[in-house]
């Protein structure tokens, strides 16, 4: 292989595009939940994908994924771990984030039926409600389109998660549930570099969400 364009009148933006092309770097914040999945589902989606828990691993990361999984106990960790600040000050520098489920909680600006004692990050004008699609259902699954994800509806698993029930006028609605008794609810949202879905990607192995972000990481390096 040739590389060209190589020697010192190169531009800094030459760099910069040179860098696009090549894996950036995305952490899954590891305080709790489910971690694992979502660095697989990255990894697979391009990502050099990583998980964060200390500041200094978050300093070095393009963008955030914020995993289901409890989200008083991310609040919780995000004070005893100093994660908090750290974080909201990237998303203010904007750092992309991507949070499903308990991740959609901690970027919401208001929490329905959450902790009182739970905070979240500095992120996205919504209220979400928690454990919104009710007790007996702990868990269900339903298509859901997203808008700008070409294909097929999403096979959406849902696991005592939240739905938004308000958004801001700069919040774009990416995605309602279509069918059954929560049809019409809102559960996926993007305000410029910060997505929320209510649902597990990282669980059923379609990787197109992750790409979704992995490009939007891309775009915003
Ligand atoms: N009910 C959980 C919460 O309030 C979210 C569930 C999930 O992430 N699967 O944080």
């Amino acid at each position: 292989m040739t590389v060209t364009g190589r020697g010192p009148d190169r531009a800094p933006s030459d760099e910069r595009e040179e860098r696009g092309v090549t894996a950036p770097v995305i952490g899954v914040l590891a305080l709790q939940g489910d971690v694992r999945e979502h660095v697989a589902a990255l990894a697979g989606a391009g990502a050099d994908a990583r998980p964060v828990r200390r500041p200094a691993e978050l300093d070095v990361v393009d963008g955030l994924v914020i995993p289901g999984g409890e989200s008083t106990t991310i609040s919780k960790l995000a004070d005893i771990f100093e994660m908090r600040e750290p974080i909201d000050k990237r998303i203010a520098g904007g750092m992309p984030v991507y949070g499903s489920c308990a991740g959609m909680i901690m970027l919401a600006a208001e929490v329905l039926d959450g902790r009182p004692d739970q905070r979240g990050f500095a992120g996205i004008d919504m209220t979400v409600r928690r454990n919104a699609f009710g007790r007996q259902v702990d868990s269900f699954e339903a298509p859901v389109e997203i808008a700008g994800v070409e294909g097929e509806p999403f096979h959406a698993i849902f696991i005592r998660a939240p739905w938004v029930e308000r958004v801001g006028a700069g919040v774009e609605v990416l995605g309602r549930v279509t069918e059954g008794p929560a049809a019409g609810r809102i559960v996926a949202v993007r305000q410029g570099h910060l997505v929320a879905t209510s649902f597990h990607p990282e669980l059923t192995g379609d990787l197109r969400l992750h790409r979704y972000f992995v490009d939007l990481v891309r775009a915003a390096a």
